[in-house]
């Protein structure tokens, strides 16, 4: 088969790979019908993280069609149409059990391999799904494939920072970063019920989008986030910061917006070795940090139904759809921000 292979850095390549076949009878193979690239791809893209091995598939958000089932698999079977998460997952041991199926005793992440072990991702014309009778779902009706892509990774992601901000009516709520994550953090903020939502990036058709979406935008290239936010808040900083950026800058500003006994919700990937601020910065402002991975297929039931109302316009976002072919170049003008790019969707 074809797929989007990772060479090295900023080096991704469309090649031929050997198809993927059952493992374990829990497997199936799906068909990629449409994959999607995220801003967590970027980071094996540039460099900051590193191990993955060389002709890996890339991807982790993907929906297709079930072309083979092992065994064991009671739940789906050849013809039906599914949508995944970003991890595998078992759906029974503890962590499944209290929703933080991105924790599963047997989850893998979709396009790590690592010294020959793991799992090839999406991007490619077929994936291997272990653990699918608990990690797949069937397409719901009334949602799009790409739709079921999104909900896969980047809605669940944002919903999930916004969920994890505690968001009460009448606070000020901040979204760092106006990309995919970030723009459905703050549709997620306001499901949770954030009526004062601003957001900061310095992208201008990104910022554009914020509004779009609700938010107040502010451009962290022209004005200081600090000084916006601290106004609006006589003095106090933010409720709740939900850091959907992943840098050492980004982190430590998401501090300085915070108030006092707030909230930091970061899903942002941030590759450095130490925090920007220290212990006792936040033990001073009382300070409550949460992140991880998102545990998308505990989320995935609850963003459905809003998908299935189209209560908001969540494939706004996409600004590129091509071939998997042409995915290297998808890779480029994403890393790049070139042509506006916001989200990129590939079809095999
Ligand atoms: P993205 O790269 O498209 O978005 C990042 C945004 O941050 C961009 O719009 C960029 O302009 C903005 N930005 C970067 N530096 C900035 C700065 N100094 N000032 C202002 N704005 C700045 O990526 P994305 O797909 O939206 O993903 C965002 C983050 O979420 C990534 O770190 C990604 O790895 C992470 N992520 C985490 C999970 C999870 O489970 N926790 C899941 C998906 C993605
Ligand atoms: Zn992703």
């Amino acid at each position: 088969m074809k797929a989007l292979t990772f060479r090295g850095i900023e080096d991704i390549q469309y090649e031929s790979v050997a198809d993927p076949e059952i493992a374990t009878p829990t497997d199936v193979i799906v068909k990629v019908n449409c994959c999607a690239i995220c801003g967590s791809d970027l980071h094996v893209y540039h460099g900051r993280e590193t191990g993955i091995d060389a002709h890996t598939c890339m991807g982790h958000e993907f929906a297709g069609e079930v072309v083979e089932t092992g065994n064991a698999v009671k739940n789906f079977a050849k013809g039906d149409v599914v949508i995944s998460p970003f991890t595998t997952s078992c759906g029974h041991c503890y962590y499944c059990s209290i929703g933080l199926t991105a924790r599963c005793i047997q989850s893998q992440l979709f396009g790590w391999v690592q010294k020959g072990k793991g799992l090839h991702g999406g991007q490619a014309e077929f994936v291997r799904v272990p653990l699918a009778d608990s990690t797949l779902m069937k397409l719901p009706d009334g949602i799009s494939l790409e739709e079921g892509v999104l909900a896969g990774d980047i809605i669940s992601t944002g919903f999930y920072s916004a969920k994890q901000a505690q968001i009460k009516r009448g606070g000020v709520y901040v979204v760092m970063g106006c990309g995919p994550v970030g723009l459905m953090a703050i549709l997620g903020a306001r499901e949770y019920g954030a009526e004062n939502i601003y957001a900061i990036d310095r992208e201008p058709t990104r910022l554009e989008m914020a509004r779009r979406f609700g938010a107040i935008a502010v451009d962290a290239s022209k004005e200081d986030p600090v000084a916006v936010i601290h106004e609006a808040m006589e003095g106090r900083g933010a409720d709740g910061v939900m850091e959907a950026i992943g840098n050492a800058f980004s982190v430590q500003l998401a501090y300085d917006l915070v108030r006092p006994g707030g909230i930091i919700s970061a899903v942002g990937v941030c590759t450095e070795k130490y925090f920007p601020f220290s212990p006792t910065q936040a033990y001073d402002k009382n300070l409550t940090y949460v992140t991880g991975r998102c545990p998308a297929r505990a989320m995935m039931p609850l963003i459905i139904p809003l998908l299935q109302q189209k209560k908001y316009p969540f494939q706004s976002i996409i600004t590129h759809r091509m071939a998997l072919a042409d995915g290297a170049k998808g890779y480029e003008i994403f890393a790049h921000k070139k042509d506006n790019c916001l989200k990129v969707m590939l079809q095999p």
